[in-house]
């Protein structure tokens, strides 16, 4: 049987990066999936402690993230979304992953190798001894195979800048599978979307992220005055129109990208819609696409965030039922390794 997952970390307000790389895909597949599929999405606060959190704002966290899975269009009908804290197998299951995966897999992950080269003045042993890169950080993908493999998902839709760890999910499963001569874990895919990378707004050859300052992103709630001015003051350059290349103009590439995906079109599309338009112009136009197409989903996080009882009862339904499907494989797995 297949079973969809992905999760979100409740690090910040969602952006349009997490929506067209994933989000717009989870609430999508509740039509394409067969009525068979099960759709999990966790809210996946373990991972969040990776950095030091305040813990009043990882709770609000928690639930505007909620608020907006479901502004996005998540039917909890059809998908679960719940709190991967309140499911324990998790965390046991990543301790079993823990036991078997190679350091050096975990080393050659890309994103932890850039938390090292961030510090790069420093030696490595420096940089290792820093409280800021805890033990929790480095095994980050391990809890994160353990979330994926918990539920034997067979797909898992996700921005680009996760696919790595999904091969490495990938290749703990193979291991487990081997080491213990049984087919218990399917590998599961990825699956992506056109837009599977959005960069930042100020750096674009940086992904847009939650943990980066506020003017590097536009977040699904962001009100129409803040969306027309990040765009205004999104990094752009010199040359007078509107072309698509991502070698050497990587800034107006990106800003053609979320005007594509935004608006359902292709990026010849808007090349042929704003080629003559100079830069100013075609920002102002990204900003009404952006500000029209975000405003139904606003409409929902403004009515939601009104309705915390019904959200909370969401998260406690979606929790229920991803705990029968993680108690019972975990179950299976607890005697196949022999503690049971
Ligand atoms: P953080 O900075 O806290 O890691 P994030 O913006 O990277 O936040 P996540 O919660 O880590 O968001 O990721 C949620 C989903 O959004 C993942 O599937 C991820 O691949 C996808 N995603 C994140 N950033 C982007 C982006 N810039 N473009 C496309 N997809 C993205
Ligand atoms: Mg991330």
């Amino acid at each position: 049987p297949e079973l969809i997952l992905s999760g979100i970390q409740p690090t910040g307000s969602p952006h349009i990066g997490n929506f067209l790389g994933a989000l717009s895909k989870w609430v999508s597949l509740q039509r394409t999936a067969h009525d068979s599929v099960t759709l999990l999405y966790p809210i996946v606060d373990l991972h969040a402690l990776t950095i030091p959190r305040d813990p009043e704002q990882l709770k609000k966290s928690k639930i505007e993230t909620a608020i907006v899975l479901l502004a996005c269009g998540i039917d909890p009908a059809r998908s679960y979304i719940f709190e991967q804290s309140r499911i324990p197998a998790h965390t046991e299951l990543a301790w079993l992953f823990n036991c078997i995966t190679p350091m050096g897999w975990l080393s050659r992950m890309t994103q932890w190798k850039l938390k090292l080269k961030t510090n790069s003045q420093f030696s490595e042993d420096e940089v290792l001894s820093f409280s800021g890169l805890c033990l929790g950080l480095f095994s980050y993908p391990v809890l994160q195979a353990a979330d994926i493999l918990l539920y034997k998902a067979t797909h898992v839709p996700i921005g680009d800048d996760q696919v790595q760890h999904l091969e490495l999910t990938r290749d703990i499963a193979q291991m487990f599978n081997k080491m213990y001569h049984q087919n218990v874990f399917p590998l599961p895919l990825s699956i992506t979307t056109s837009a599977k990378r959005i960069m930042s707004l100020y750096d674009p050859s940086k992904k847009m992220s939650k943990s980066d300052p506020e003017n590097t992103r536009i977040n699904l709630s962001d009100p129409p005055t803040i969306i027309a001015e990040k765009i205004k003051k999104s990094t752009s350059d010199s040359l007078k129109y509107i072309t698509y290349d991502p070698e050497t103009r990587p800034a107006i590439a990106n800003l053609v990208t979320i005007y594509a995906t935004m608006q359902g079109i292709t990026i010849d599309q808007v090349v042929a819609e704003h080629g003559k338009s100079d830069i100013k112009t075609f920002k102002d136009a990204l900003t009404q696409v952006l500000v029209e197409k975000l405003s139904p989903i606003q409409e929902e996080i403004q009515r939601l965030r009104l309705e915390q009882g019904y959200v909370q009862q969401v998260l406690k339904n979606g929790a229920e039922k991803a705990s029968m499907i993680a108690e019972n494989n975990l179950d299976e797995i607890r005697s196949i390794v022999g503690l049971k």
